[in-house]
């Protein structure tokens, strides 16, 4: 089961909760430095993530531009009343998703403390429950439509600290949660881009790179849910659940071992054994032990050859406990099935089984680092290797570019809500739903076919279109210059892609020159043959069109220069268009562009072709 959970921030002038533009900041002149712990919730517990994070001791910096951020961004002032466009986006949103709305929009308070927040928390408020998207006759139903602030950026970070960028904190943004679809990795993929483009059909969201996260709770039928965060990109979510199910299969079968086994608990115990590392075979032992580290072992029933097992190529629980070490700043982490492997002979296994009391069955793994990191990473170790008999633990992980996963922290509970007393509820009264009801746009699908149907394009390029985004300044262009939609559409969206096969950098090519050269054609400097030359001679030098235009020699010929190019092509083909006569027009048409180079346009050059042979042709008969 994957259900999918998106994060698109909306276009906003402002942040949810302040006066800064949600921009981002090249240049992040201050910083300030902060630690965070874990608070109760309402109900006097704490949120396991919380906890999992504080443990790791780690401090916040903050870096900050005041372009982009202010004493809100800092948890140094009061929020400002929640943002009235981002919520309308947000009820919009719901709305179009066929949600239903709350009458009274409560801001809570999510506590989040990897350092992302200032405060401690993240400020959400669920606008709608419920509704449903149609992909391609699946129904997947909506959990809920939620306006949340976006957190700070991650930098980086060294041993003592995480470094954050301010400039992305408090942007506005809302978070569509989906029912789980069930089996087809393809489909998480099919319904994510659905959502997308019902989400783009508002108007109202961000556009461009990293204005689009997705999460996937990925579960296998009865087992607890993993949740996976930040998939960045579309074409990695079905490779990312193919991953999840391989590897959460892979611990299923760790489970069912152990049970064949008989063993129905993973007892664990602890042993210093910092002393005995000092002459151990493994150099990373010797060295930890003699850069005055510690070493732990703990020992663990049952899970002797379980730990190095691969019960699908690449997937073996020892992976599972050094990510769980790695997550808590430690990498020193050896099992007891790779013990040959890591220079530990017989006889020092067998001085280890002795020291931790470990029986014929027993795994042991050993921790080597500094020896608040190793004292800090015991528990979950000894939590991880516990865990083993359930099989798949609940926790949350990171998506890697590449599709894989690894392991964050545990998953949050329900311990980690309670409201912000900051900001009084909002009421979404009948009037604002009616008005809303008026904005719903029209179904995304029905938009693509409309503007194939309207402009005469394919649904391929209207769909091309749309999904780039640039439909809105493709209508403004075909109304606007006398040219074929179909140029202007292809110069839009599928010129830039493949200038970018032949190295043109994309981003030299932007709307700004695209229309520019759309233009060109348009009032007659150039003929539509010509647009990739010049868009190829933009992108490569830092020219602007004209220039391009005069360098190459493409000015547009006039139909006086055509008629003179042509007689020269035909009197060169004298003999050919005496044998074939009419029938020689593709060749003499392909002679005729190509000593043109671009600078005619082809529809001008055939007519005057045609006609010029119809009369040679009639002259010869
Ligand atoms: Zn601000």
């Amino acid at each position: 089961m994957v259900g999918l959970e998106i994060h698109q921030q909306l276009a906003c002038s402002t942040k949810l909760f302040c006066h800064c533009p949600p921009i981002k900041s090249e240049v992040l002149p201050y910083h300030f430095e902060r630690r965070l712990r874990p608070a109760q919730s309402e109900t006097g517990g704490l949120d396991p993530a919380a906890v999992f994070e504080f443990s790791k001791g780690k401090s916040n910096k903050y870096f900050w531009s005041p372009e982009s951020s202010c004493l809100v961004e800092a948890d140094e002032e009061p929020p400002h009343p929640l943002s009235e466009e981002g919520l309308d986006s947000a009820l919009l949103v719901a709305k179009t998703l066929g949600s239903n709305v709350f009458d009274e929009v409560h801001v809570m308070r999510k506590i989040v403390i990897d350092g992302s927040n200032t405060g401690g928390f993240q400020r959400t408020a669920v606008v709608g429950l419920g509704g449903s998207i149609d992909v391609g006759g699946e129904t997947v139903g909506v959990q809920s439509v939620t306006l949340e602030e976006d957190a700070a950026r991650i930098m980086g970070e060294d041993s003592t600290s995480r470094h954050f960028a301010l400039d992305r904190l408090g942007v506005a943004l809302v978070e569509v949660a989906l029912d789980p679809v069930k089996g087809d990795p393809e489909l998480v993929g099919r319904v994510a881009l659905y959502l997308g483009r019902v989400l783009r059909s508002t108007g109202r969201v961000a556009r461009g790179l990293g204005t689009i996260r997705q999460d996937l709770n990925v579960s296998l039928s009865g087992g607890k849910v993993v949740e996976v965060k930040g998939v960045q990109k579309l074409n990695l979510l079905p490779r990312v659940v193919e991953y999840e199910r391989a590897r959460q299969s892979a611990l299923v079968s760790v489970a069912a071992r152990l049970k064949e086994k008989g063993v129905k608990a993973v007892i664990c115990g602890t042993t210093d054994v910092t002393e005995e590392a000092r002459d151990s075979g493994s150099r990373v032992l010797r060295e930890k032990a003699a850069e005055g580290g510690k070493v732990v072992a703990v020992s663990a029933r049952g899970l002797k050859g379980l730990m190095g097992w691969e019960p699908a190529p690449g997937f073996r629980l020892g992976k599972e406990v050094a990510e769980v070490a790695r997550a808590n700043s430690l990498g020193g982490v050896i099992h007891s099935d790779e013990f040959d492997h890591q220079g530990i002979q017989k006889q020092e296994e067998a001085r280890l089984e002795a020291l931790t009391g470990a029986e014929e069955d027993d795994a042991i793994v050993l921790l080597a680092g500094m020896a608040e990191q190793v004292d800090a990473c015991v528990p979950r170790v000894v939590e991880r290797l516990r865990g083993a008999v359930a099989g798949v633990p609940a926790e949350t992980r990171a998506a890697t570019d590449t599709g894989e996963t690894r392991y964050m922290r545990p998953r949050p509970g329900s311990q980690r809500m309670y409201p912000e007393t900051d900001i009084p509820n909002i009421g979404v009264t009948k009037k604002i739903l009616a008005d809303l009801g008026k904005k719903v746009p029209q179904n995304w699908e029905e938009r693509v076919s409309k503007l194939a149907h309207t402009y005469g394009l394919s649904e391929d390029m209207a769909l091309k279109l749309y999904d780039s985004e640039l439909d809105g300044e493709f209508e403004v262009l075909a109304r606007g210059l006398k040219l074929e939609p179909s140029v202007i559409a292809s110069t839009l969206v599928d010129l830039p892609p493949r200038l970018a096969r032949e190295g043109v950098p994309e981003a030299a090519l932007g709307l700004e020159i695209l229309t520019g050269v759309l233009r060109s054609v348009a009032h007659g400097n150039i003929a539509k043959e010509a647009i990739p030359d010049v868009l190829k001679a933009v992108g490569a030098g830092n020219r602007d069109i004209d220039d391009a235009i005069r360098s190459l020699g493409l000015e547009r010929v006039d139909e006086s220069k055509i008629r003179a190019v042509i007689e020269s092509v035909l009197l060169r083909n004298a003999e050919l268009v005496r044998e074939k006569g009419e029938a020689a027009f593709a060749q003499l048409m392909g002679d005729a562009m190509k000593e043109l180079r671009g600078r005619a346009d082809g529809a001008v050059v055939a007519r005057v072709l045609k006609a010029k042979l119809g009369q040679t042709g009639r002259r010869w008969q």
